[in-house]
């Protein structure tokens, strides 16, 4: 994907708008992907100060993630902003080549999106997770209440459970206490 910037570099410090569609191989990072092919959309200003060239502007493009609770796949917009610099001697991991008056938008890119996409993806903020009866949430516990003086006691589930013993489900404690009464 390289682009001239001869206009840009024989005019400086005027603005050259820069629009492109990328479609890259897929870029991960753990459950969060840009899926190979999806476009990027790229809407950028080159501005040449002299032997560099300053790259501002946005990429615009949807990521795949499973939830981290529910582990359900969902779509996540991405809009990353971008100040990149290209140069002739480019500072590694800084700045980015400038070779005969092209520059390469496939690094900055890729390395744009990777940075952006979500360590810990979640659906949404109030994602209950996969089994709400199983690992219920410290309010719904509170509203059920303690037992008083019915074995052992019912008392709030820790917030992170041990999947090989399931917790009591408080809804029992009811029974347990009709058949006491009787
Ligand atoms: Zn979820």
């Amino acid at each position: 994907m390289l682009i001239s910037v001869a206009a840009a570099l024989r005019r400086v410090g005027v603005p050259h708008p820069l629009r492109r569609t990328a479609q890259l191989d897929e870029l991960r990072v753990g459950e969060a992907a840009v899926e190979a092919d999806t476009p990027i959309e790229i809407e950028l200003v080159a501005e040449a100060t002299g032997t560099s060239v300053v790259l501002t502007g946005t990429l615009q493009t949807v990521a795949t993630c499973s939830c981290r609770r529910c582990l359900e796949p969902f779509p996540q917009s991405l809009v990353v902003a971008i100040r990149e610099v290209f140069e002739l001697r480019p500072t590694e991991g800084e700045t980015y080549p400038l070779v005969s008056e092209h520059l390469d938008l496939v690094p900055l890119v890729r390395d744009a999106v990777l940075l952006s996409l979500p360590l810990a993806p979640l659906c949404r903020a109030e994602c209950p997770g996969p089994a709400p009866e199983l690992f219920p949430t410290q309010t719904t516990a509170a509203a059920e209440g303690p037992v008083a003086g019915m074995g052992p006691a019912v008392t709030a589930p820790a917030p992170a459970p041990v999947a090989s013993e399931s917790p009591r489900d408080p809804r029992w404690a009811a029974l347990d206490q009709l058949n006491l009464d009787r």
